[in-house]
C-alpha cells in the first residue's frame, strides 16, 4: 500500500482519539460527586465486570513532547503522600462496590508507575487486591519507563501480579532523545527488557513515537530495525501531538525541528512496511501485534473494544479510575477525576470522592459510540446489523456521516457499499478522520470549543 502526500495534507487535521465518545472536553462539571455516587450504587448489579485503573502522576524528569498529566519532582515523600489519599480513594470506591463482581482488566499508568520504589508497587497492588476480585486469568499491565529502573522494579510488578509491560522507548536517536530530553541509551533498553523476558513477563508492549525532532528516515529506519531485533509481541507507534498552546512544555521543542509532512508520510509508510515485513499485523491507528497475539484475534472475531487505555479485549466492563485526573466509566457515564494534586488531597482527604466533572450519555451518544467504536476496532459496519441493533434506519439516521464519508470513499480510504462500510488498508492511517463524521459534537463546535491535537 502506497501513502500519498496529498491524502496526507488533506486529513492531517484537529480531531479526536476516541478513546471514549463522547470525547473528555464535553464532560461538564453539572455531572459530579453526588450523581456519580449515585451511578456507582446503581450499576452494581447488571452483571458487569470491572476494569480498574490507576495513575501516578509522578515522573523523575519532564520529556518535552508530554501530553499527560504528569508531575516531574525528584523528591519521593510526595509519592508517599499520594499513595496515602489513593488507598483511601480506593478503599471509598471498593466499599460501594458488589463484591461478586470481579476485575478483568487492571493497569497502571501515569507519568510514571514505575517512578514508586519496589515494595511499594507491592503495597499498592496488594492492597488493590484486598479491595476488588481481581480474576486469576485478568489482563494486568503497567506502563514502564526504562530509566530509574532496576531489576528489583521488574521482579515486584511480576511478584505483585502483573502480566503485561508496556516500555516507553520513543525513538533510539541519541540526537532525537536529547531533543526530547529523554535520554536512555539502547543499551539500557536491551538490558531492561531482557530482564523482563527473564522474570517471565510473556507480553512485553513497546511505545515509540513519530514525529519527533530531528528524526530522518535513516535514523528511523535504524531505530525501527533495533526494536524488530529485539521482538516485543506489541509495538504502538504513536504521532506526537505538538500542541503547545494547551501543553505549554512543548514549547522547549523547536519547531523547525520537527520533521516535515513529507517526512512524516515517508515515515509512516516506513513505519508499515517495516514492521509488516517483519510479520506484525496493523491495527490500525498506531498500533501493531503479533499474529498470534488476542488483540489480533479480537479484531479478527469483532470483539475488540476501544477505552481511555487503548485497544482493549475487555469490552462490557465498567471501569473504576483511581487518581489525579483519572477517567471512570459505565454503561451511561463518564467521570473524570480533579487533576490537580492540591484539590485531590482536599477532596480525598475531607472523606469525598474527587471528582471534577463528568456526563450522562444520551441513547444517540451510545449509538454513534457503537458506531465509532465499530470503524475504530473492526474496520468495518455491517449497516443493517447496526440498524437493527438500535432500531434506525442507518442511512437516514446517519444521512450527514455518509454524505462526510463519500469524498473519502472516492479517496479510497473507505468502500461505501450499500449494506456496508468498510476501511481500507490506507483508511487504517486515518480512522480518527473516518470515525469524525459520525461524531455530533464536532458539528456543533463553536470557534472557541475544543481544540484537538492533528489526526496524522
Ligand atoms: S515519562 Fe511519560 S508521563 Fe513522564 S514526562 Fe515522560 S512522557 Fe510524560
Amino acid at each position: 500500500m502506497q501513502l500519498s502526500t496529498s491524502l496526507l495534507e488533506k486529513y492531517s487535521k484537529a480531531g479526536p482519539r476516541y478513546t471514549s465518545y463522547p470525547t473528555a472536553p464535553y464532560f461538564t462539571d453539572a455531572f459530579g460527586e453526588k450523581e456519580w455516587l449515585e451511578e456507582i450504587r446503581q450499576t452494581q448489579d447488571k452483571g458487569r465486570d470491572l476494569s480498574l485503573y490507576v495513575h501516578i502522576p509522578f515522573c523523575d524528569t519532564l520529556c518535552y513532547y508530554c501530553g499527560c498529566n504528569m508531575v516531574a519532582t525528584k523528591n519521593y515523600n510526595r509519592a508517599t503522600e499520594y499513595l496515602g489519599y489513593l488507598f483511601q480513594e480506593i478503599d471509598r470506591v471498593a466499599a460501594l462496590t458488589n463484591p461478586a463482581r470481579v476485575a478483568r482488566q487492571l493497569h497502571w499508568g501515569g507519568g510514571t508507575p514505575t517512578y514508586l520504589v519496589p515494595d511499594d508497587i507491592r503495597r499498592l497492588f496488594a492492597h488493590i487486591e484486598s479491595r476488588f476480585t481481581i480474576a486469576a486469568d485478568a489482563e494486568t499491565g503497567c506502563e514502564v519507563d526504562p530509566r530509574e529502573l532496576s531489576r528489583d522494579h521488574v521482579r515486584a510488578l511480576k511478584q505483585a501480579g502483573f502480566n503485561r509491560i508496556s516500555l516507553g522507548v520513543q525513538d533510539l536517536n541519541d540526537t532525537v532523545q536529547r531533543a526530547v530530553n529523554r535520554v536512555q541509551p539502547e543499551s539500557l533498553i536491551r538490558e531492561v527488557y531482557g530482564w523482563m523476558r527473564e522474570e517471565g513477563f510473556h507480553s512485553v508492549n513497546m511505545d515509540l513515537m513519530v514525529g519527533l525532532p530531528h528524526q530522518t528516515m535513516e535514523t528511523f529506519r535504524d531505530t525501527l530495525d533495533r526494536i524488530i531485533a529485539m521482538g516485543p509481541d506489541r509495538l504502538a507507534v504513536f504521532n506526537y501531538a505538538h500542541v503547545p498552546w494547551m501543553k505549554k512544555h512543548q514549547k522547549l521543542i523547536v519547531e523547525s525541528d520537527l520533521p516535515s509532512l513529507q517526512t512524516r508520510l515517508a515515515l509512516q509508510q516506513l513505519i508499515l512496511d517495516k514492521l509488516t515485513g517483519a510479520g506484525y499485523v496493523y491495527i490500525g491507528m498506531d498500533h501493531f501485534a503479533k499474529p498470534e497475539d488476542e488483540i489480533v484475534q479480537a479484531q479478527q472475531k469483532k470483539t475488540l473494544y476501544r477505552n481511555f487505555q487503548g485497544y482493549t479485549t475487555h469490552k462490557n466492563c465498567d471501569i473504576y479510575a483511581f487518581g489525579a485526573s483519572s477517567i471512570s466509566q459505565t454503561e451511561d457515564v463518564f467521570v473524570q477525576n480533579v487533576k490537580k494534586l492540591s484539590d485531590y488531597y482536599n477532596l480525598t482527604g475531607g472523606g469525598r470522592l474527587p471528582v471534577e466533572r463528568g456526563l450522562r450519555v444520551t441513547q444517540e451518544d451510545k449509538l454513534r459510540r457503537d458506531a465509532i467504536t465499530r470503524i475504530m476496532c473492526d474496520l468495518e459496519l455491517n449497516k443493517a446489523e447496526f440498524g437493527q441493533t438500535w432500531g434506525i434506519d442507518f442511512d437516514r439516521h446517519f444521512a450527514d456521516a455518509l454524505a462526510g464519508l463519500a469524498e473519502m470513499g472516492s479517496d479510497g480510504l473507505v468502500t461505501l457499499e450499500p449494506g456496508k462500510i468498510t476501511v481500507t488498508q490506507a483508511g487504517r492511517f486515518f480512522l480518527r478522520n473516518i470515525a469524525m463524521p459520525f461524531d455530533a459534537y464536532l458539528k456543533q463546535q463553536s470557534e472557541d470549543g475544543p481544540r484537538f491535537s492533528r489526526t496524522l
